[in-house]
């Protein structure tokens, strides 16, 4: 032991869209080609997270042809102690096959696909020492995906 406490770093936002700030809009970041065969396992990580959040009420789909129930899209935030994202996130991809960023799909490679040891304990612990998110490198890498053909 050091003696010296280190910070608790902000954990990385990934696929929030938002008020107030003008986050990017899903319908920007379909690609049906992209990660396909990791697809599932993808879901599943993002529907297995630790709680790191929650909203003011449940989620709704931003494809306005979707019918996915409010409760399927959820109402909390979810961590692998370094991304964090709405419980919803895992509906964009099963049925919206939207992408997300490689450094995103490359921390759930290095976790072998699942939620690593003593999660929730981590997750805890930034909740009370930090909770913030750093949304920056999220919104910057959806935002070059900007399509003029979306309103929203
Ligand atoms: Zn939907």
């Amino acid at each position: 032991m050091t003696g010296e406490e280190e910070a608790v770093p902000k954990l990385k936002a990934v696929g929030f869209w938002r008020p107030p700030r003008k986050w990017p809009s899903p319908r920007w970041l379909v690609n049906s080609d992209w990660e396909l065969e990791n697809r599932g396992r993808i879901t599943r990580y993002l529907r297995s997270g630790s709680v790191c959040g929650g909203a003011l009420g449940y989620s709704w789909c931003r494809f306005h042809c979707c019918r996915a129930h409010p409760v399927r899209m959820g109402s909390c935030e979810r961590s692998d102690g370094i991304w964090a994202w709405p419980e919803g996130l895992a509906h964009y991809i099963h049925k919206h096959n939207i992408m997300l960023p490689d450094a995103f799909i490359h921390t759930m490679r290095m976790n072998e696909w699942r939620m690593p040891a003593g999660n929730a304990e981590r997750v805890a612990d930034w909740r009370s020492t930090c909770g913030a998110y750093d949304y920056e490198p999220w919104e910057t890498w959806a935002f070059q995906y900007k399509s003029w053909y979306v309103f929203w």
